[in-house]
């Protein structure tokens, strides 16, 4: 029997009809991390406990939740108790954490079991998996290929079929962007509604917790799971969880989908172009229609990120000194001596010009002219997405320019090449907004996303609208060859 490439849904059918054991289930999720080693999506494994847990569930012999006995992977961002979590850095590749992430115990808490932790651009800065200390993780579709990030491991292990969902963190598009070169959904949650506590931080005030998976309908299941108020993360909001299956279903008509001005799609590969106009129409088939929508300040986006993200991580990662935990460097001459080596020799490129950028962009003289420019740039996209949403209900862009590319092809001589792969994620992060990527066709047998961002809690929208569109497509259900790997 193969479970590769079931969803949730699927896998929990043959759970409950007892055609698997949860205990076999999560064996053959391990064999199938195996088998398709190559891709390199998994840092860490958790075989024991991911057994001992499996076990406890068939022993239990009750179904007291959607995702119980199913195998997820974690992106090696959340901490696990007893389990190795490195967020894909040299300083942290000793770390064991005491604790786990309440997002991932929440979903464990559900009867979920963890395979392993999933590989990620170094602290999530990157869009192509490729700052990893652990290597490049291939894209199932093609070999050589990005499978985008920084949620990269994730994407790739879901895309694949080794898991049938997985979870993701999205600073400016480290969800939805891997999730469309990787042909399957991801949902970023509106800020606040999934817990930090117990993710590393990288910028926090855009970090925000969410599934992948092959459907909209198994991200609502785990977000129905990962959501919800902690006292333990003050920006965690206190309002009530919907059950986001619940609403799923309900026809699209009088749907009013804005389209973004500002983002002139003319200048896009035309294939990409042709897939956004196919399914513009199939929305329209559906009963939704289309209205132009201005955001004046969403071409800011980018910049403004680009401040405010490396100025909050300068401060976060300052934590990692190579003294309580972590990366130690050897043969220091004093405590000085000791964080410089540490970190000159823990840190990656990309994460050392982060924080160099963001302690320029923090620091006396220029904190007027660039963090609390920002800051203030950042609120007028906030308004400016406001009163989008007084016209219509959700808004509608490609997730990426364009498709996964080849290692090494973007970004070397300029970094601001892989920054443009999130022209059209990042803006939702800035304002807080959820936002979703739903595969809906390929160019050159290479998968695209489509983006739907919603207003502040709307995922539900965000799901509904999705979920029809599967339901009435079937750009989700195609699979990679794996067979080069
Ligand atoms: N690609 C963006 C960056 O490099 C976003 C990453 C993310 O969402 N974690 O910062």
């Amino acid at each position: 029997m193969t479970i590769q490439f079931k969803s949730i849904t699927e896998l929990r059918a043959m759970l409950d009809t007892k055609s698997i054991s949860a205990s076999e289930l999560t064996q053959e999720s391990l064999q199938l991390a195996q088998k398709y080693k190559e891709l390199n999506c998994f840092v860490t494994m958790n075989e024991e406990l991911g057994a001992k847990n499996a076990n406890s569930i068939d022993l239990e012999n009750k179904t007291t939740s959607m995702l119980s006995g199913i195998p997820l992977a974690q992106k090696d961002l959340f901490c696990t108790e007893g389990l190795r979590t490195t967020c894909s850095s040299k300083i942290l590749s000793n770390f064991i954490p005491p604790y786990t992430a309440t997002a991932v115990k929440k979903l464990e808490d559900a009867g979920s079991i963890t395979i392993g932790k999933t590989n990620m651009d170094e602290f999530a800065m990157g869009s192509s998996n490729e700052t990893s200390f652990f290597g490049n993780v291939h894209n199932p579709w093609k070999k050589g290929y990005v499978p985008g990030g920084s949620s990269g491991g994730s994407a790739s292990a879901v895309s694949a079929g080794i898991v049938p969902a997985a979870t993701g963190t999205d600073t400016g598009g480290s969800i939805r962007q891997p999730a469309a070169h990787c042909g399957i959904t991801g949902l970023k949650p509106t800020y606040g509604r999934v817990s930090r506590w117990g993710m590393i931080a990288f910028a926090s005030s855009l970090d925000q917790a969410g599934p992948l998976a092959r459907t909209a309908e198994d991200c609502a299941i785990l977000l129905n799971e990962m959501s919800g108020h902690d006292s333990k993360d003050t920006t965690s909001l206190n309002s009530s969880v919907p059950d986001f299956l619940e609403n799923i279903n309900q026809p699209l008509d009088g749907l009013k989908i804005g389209i973004i001005k500002e983002f002139n799609l003319s200048d896009l590969d035309p294939e990409v172009q042709a897939r956004f106009e196919d399914s513009k129409k199939t929305y329209e088939k559906l009963g939704a229609h289309f209205v132009d929508v201005s955001l004046p300040n969403i071409s800011a986006s980018v910049p403004t990120y680009y401040s405010i993200a490396p100025a909050e991580c300068s401060s976060n990662l300052s934590r990692f000194d190579g003294v309580r935990f972590g990366y130690r460097a050897e043969d220091t001459d004093d405590l000085n001596d000791l964080y410089i080596k540490s970190r000159s020799e823990g840190f990656g490129d990309e994460v050392k010009r982060r924080v160099l950028i963001g302690t320029y962009a923090l620091s006396a003289g220029y904190y007027d002219a660039y963090y609390k420019k920002a800051q203030q740039v950042r609120r007028l996209i906030k308004n400016d997405f406001d009163h989008a949403f007084q016209s219509v209900d959700v808004l509608m862009t490609p997730t990426s320019p364009n498709t996964a590319f080849k290692f090494g092809s973007k970004g070397a001589q300029n970094p601001v090449e892989l920054y443009l792969e999130d022209l059209f994620t990042i803006s939702s992060n800035l304002a807080g907004l959820p936002a979703i990527s739903i595969p809906h066709g390929q160019v050159n047998s290479l998968p695209v996303g489509l983006q739907l961002i919603g207003n502040f809690l709307r995922e539900d929208q965000l799901l509904n609208a999705s979920h029809i569109f599967q339901q009435n497509s079937d750009f989700h259900l195609a699979q990679p060859n794996l067979e080069d790997f």
